[in-house]
């Protein structure tokens, strides 16, 4: 829980060239830096990181 929602926000509008690692708007097709055109959201990287964790600091084994 960030102090400043907008700002988390913002940060997390960004995304990730699976390359170089560049950050990129989130309007980017394509890495600015070095063109490749396979980027993904930060955002889901945390979600990622999240998944099947069911918010209680044990891990769900329903699934
Ligand atoms: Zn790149």
């Amino acid at each position: 829980m960030g102090k400043f929602p907008e700002a988390d926000e913002r940060l997390l509008k960004k995304k990730i060239c699976m390359k170089c690692n560049a950050r990129n708007s989130i309007r980017a097709t394509k890495c600015r830096k070095c063109g490749y055109a396979n980027l993904r959201l930060k955002s889901k990287d945390k979600a990622g990181a999240w998944s099947g964790y069911d918010g209680r600091g044990i891990y769900c084994r329903c699934h």
